[in-house]
C-alpha cells in the first residue's frame, strides 16, 4: 500500500519471504512463516469503477487455481469466493482491499498467501489447511508456482476488462467450484442457514436455494460480511 502511494505502478507485484502480521479477513490471522510459502501482494491501478473491484477477488482466485494445477499437476478447486482447496484443505487465502474516492479507484492491492512448501501447521488450523508439499510429496519452487499464477492472472484480467464483471468468467468459474451444486452453511451476520449453491452470478454472488421451502427463491449471497462452509467439512 505504501508502494502504491508512492507512486508503483500498475502490475507492481511485491513477494515477502515472511510475515509478521499476516492477514485474512475480519481480522483473522494468516499463518505465514518464513521461508515456507509464497506470501505476495499485486497492485493494480485499474481505472473502472469501485463497485467492480470486489470481483478481483474471484478472478485471483481463478489465477491461483489454475496456476497451482499448471505448476504442480494438483487436483484443485475453489470454495467459494476466493480460496482455493486440494483435498478438501484450504492452500491459499486472498485478500483484496481497496483505496478509492467515490468514483474512482486508486489503488486495489491482492494479498495471495500459497503454502507452498510447508510442512506442519499450528494446531489451531491443521485439520483445514494443506500445503503443495504435503499434497505433493515434492519441493516445489516456489518462483515457477509464482510465474505460473501471474500468467494465469493476466489472461483471467484481461477478460475481466472487456465487460467489467464476470460474465465471461463465469463458465469457467463454476467449473472449480466445489460448492456447486453441494448444500452449504451461509454463515451471516447473526444468521446461519443451509441450501444447495447453485453457482455464481456475473457480479461474483454465489445463488443458494434455502432448504428451507418457507425462505423463498434463489438467494445472491455476497461475499462481503459471509463465509460458507460444507456441510460435514470445510469445503
Ligand atoms: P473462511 O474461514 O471461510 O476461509 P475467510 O475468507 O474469512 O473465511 P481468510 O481471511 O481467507 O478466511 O483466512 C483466515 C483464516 O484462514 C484464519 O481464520 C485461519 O483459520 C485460516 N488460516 C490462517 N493461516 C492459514 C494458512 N497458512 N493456511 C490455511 N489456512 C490458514
Amino acid at each position: 500500500k505504501r508502494l502504491a502511494e508512492a507512486g508503483a505502478g500498475h502490475g507492481t507485484l511485491v513477494i515477502a519471504e515472511e510475515q509478521e502480521a499476516g492477514k485474512g479477513r475480519r481480522g483473522r490471522g494468516w499463518s505465514s512463516p518464513a521461508g515456507t510459502g509464497i506470501w505476495m501482494t499485486l497492485l493494480l491501478k485499474p481505472d473502472f469503477s469501485p463497485s467492480r473491484a470486489s470481483m478481483l477477488t474471484l478472478v485471483a482466485a481463478m489465477a491461483v487455481e489454475r496456476g497451482i494445477r499448471a505448476a504442480t499437476g494438483l487436483e484443485t478447486g475453489i470454495k467459494w469466493p476466493n480460496d482455493v482447496v486440494t483435498g478438501g484443505k484450504k492452500v491459499c487465502g486472498i485478500l483484496t482491499e481497496m483505496s478509492a474516492e467515490p468514483d474512482l479507484i486508486n489503488h486495489v492491492v491482492i494479498g495471495i498467501g500459497i503454502n507452498a512448501n510447508t510442512e506442519e501447521f499450528p494446531e489451531e488450523i491443521g485439520s483445514r489447511a494443506a500445503s503443495l508439499y504435503l499434497e505433493t510429496g515434492k519441493r516445489v519452487k516456489r518462483g515457477a508456482v509464482v510465474a505460473r499464477v501471474l500468467e494465469a492472472f493476466e489472461a483471467y484480467y484481461r477478460i475481466f476488462l472487456e465487460t467489467t464483471d464476470l460474465s465471461a468468467l463465469r463458465a469457467e468459474y463454476e467449473t472449480r467450484l466445489l460448492n456447486k451444486n453441494e448444500t452449504v452453511c451461509v454463515l451471516e451476520p447473526g444468521r446461519e442457514w443451509k441450501g444447495t449453491a447453485l453457482g455464481i452470478d456475473s457480479l461474483g454472488r454465489l445463488l443458494v436455494k434455502p432448504a428451507d421451502p418457507s425462505a423463498g427463491g434463489v438467494k445472491t449471497v455476497e461475499s462481503g460480511e459471509v463465509s460458507v462452509r460444507g456441510v460435514y467439512g470445510y469445503v
